[in-house]
């Protein structure tokens, strides 16, 4: 019997595991794989230092470390784990997509977000995804694997360089708090784990990377658990898992349907676990965690944006600390479906808060860069 949150819809289709990383190691781990190759175990800080707290990749940099030891540490715990096959930029330079490539060839994107007040980056937690759902790109193709922790944490340390470095960003407009002027430095400040992937279908490598995020420098990044958004289509028995790991994540649901017979098509995991069962799981994350649950929709013309969906979501979610986020669908190739006409959308949005709920649409970054979920991988392949 598999544990719950570990359960694995479709066969990841046998790749090699990606290599070991120090971003995979707890701090105890590293100070036993440094001692195992002859270096002293005090070595395993140094690395953390550098890869954590400076960013600093590159072996020479390491000057605190005697020169024969940094090609072997370096070799054994800090080895290539991905490549940018590409960066696209739009919105006057504020939205970056990367397009990575593994170890293996495999393929998975993120993307950094700069807004006046905040840098949000969304990033993958698996390659492709096994939830099948008809209107996401990443659906389409299936699944590759699964991220390792390091694979994971990885795509955020380069983001954080980069915005660290000014390489990235903003031509126009303010610069986030604590910035040297537009298009200056800036420091990350969101996580949503929104790129390709389930993240709760990839449990223990998710956990394991929101710890490396949020451990204080130099054992981790030193980020904010409030600042992370994990984003599920509601894998029950890991959602409840989850709730009991103590973290003050925010935990999104991608529910797109108030009823089961819709939602059954929209979200296949559906039928296994009915909206009413996904609900109640939030609502348990949110007592534990004492944060507000975020409620995804993505508005389908003539699917799911119908004024009575609205009211019947709205009669949902009254009364409970939670917040829906409309999504204005962004059309993969191919597809039939299109974003809600304004009036409609417009009628959904009263419908819902007629009931005294929370409701914003969420701004659209990126469309003119296939900014969908899985859309850059799927035309590269
Ligand atoms: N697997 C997770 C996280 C990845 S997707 C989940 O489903 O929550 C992040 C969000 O983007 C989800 O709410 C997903 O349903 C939504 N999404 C995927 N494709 C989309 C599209 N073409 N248009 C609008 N939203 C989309």
């Amino acid at each position: 019997m598999p544990k719950p949150g570990e359960l694995t819809f479709v066969a990841p289709r046998g790749a090699k595991k990606p290599p070991r990383h120090l971003a995979d190691l707890t701090p105890a781990e590293r100070k036993d794989a440094v001692a195992a190759i002859g270096e002293k175990p005090f070595r395993a800080k140094q690395l953390s230092q550098h890869y954590f707290a400076r960013f600093a990749h590159d072996p020479a940099e390491w000057t605190d470390i005697p020169a024969a030891s940094r090609e072997r540490l370096a070799g054994e715990l800090l080895p290539e784990l991905m490549t940018v096959v590409r960066h696209i930029s739009c919105d006057d330079d504020t939205t970056r997509k990367t397009l990575w490539r593994l170890h293996d060839g495999t393929l998975v994107e993120s993307v950094l977000m700069r807004y006046p007040d905040r840098v949000t980056m969304c990033i993958s937690s698996q390659a492709g995804c096994g939830m099948n759902c008809p209107f996401c790109a990443t659906g389409q193709a299936g699944l590759d694997r699964n991220l390792s922790t390091a694979e994971i944490v990885h795509q955020i340390v380069e983001g954080m360089r980069d915005l660290r470095d000014g390489a990235f960003g903003g031509s126009a407009g303010p610069s986030p708090e604590g910035a040297d002027g537009p298009g200056g430095p800036a420091r990350l400040s969101n996580i949503v784990f929104m790129g390709m992937g389930e993240p709760l279908a990839n449990y223990n490598r998710v956990v394991g990377a929101i710890r490396r995020l949020t451990d204080p420098e130099p054992d981790g990044l030193g980020l904010s658990q409030r600042g992370i958004t994990v984003s599920t289509v509601g894998l029950v028995p890991a959602m409840l898992r989850f709730a009991d790991e103590g973290f003050k994540c925010r935990l999104a649901v991608s529910l797109h349907a108030p009823d089961d017979e819709l939602r059954d098509t929209l979200v296949p995991v559906n039928t296994r676990w009915k909206v009413r069962e996904v609900l109640d799981a939030a609502w348990e994350y949110g007592e534990k965690s004492g944060r507000r649950i975020s409620i995804e929709y993505a508005l389908i013309r003539d699917i799911n944006d119908q004024a009575w969906r609205g009211d019947l979501l709205g009669r949902l979610l009254k009364g409970r600390r939670v917040h829906v986020n409309l999504i204005p669908l962004n059309p993969t190739p191919g597809s039939k479906w299109t974003a809600s006409r304004p009036e409609d959308e417009k009628a959904f949005i009263e419908a819902i808060a007629a009931h005294g709920v929370p409701v914003t649409v969420r701004d659209t970054r990126g469309q003119e860069i296939d900014g969908a979920c899985g859309q850059l991988a799927a035309a590269e392949r």
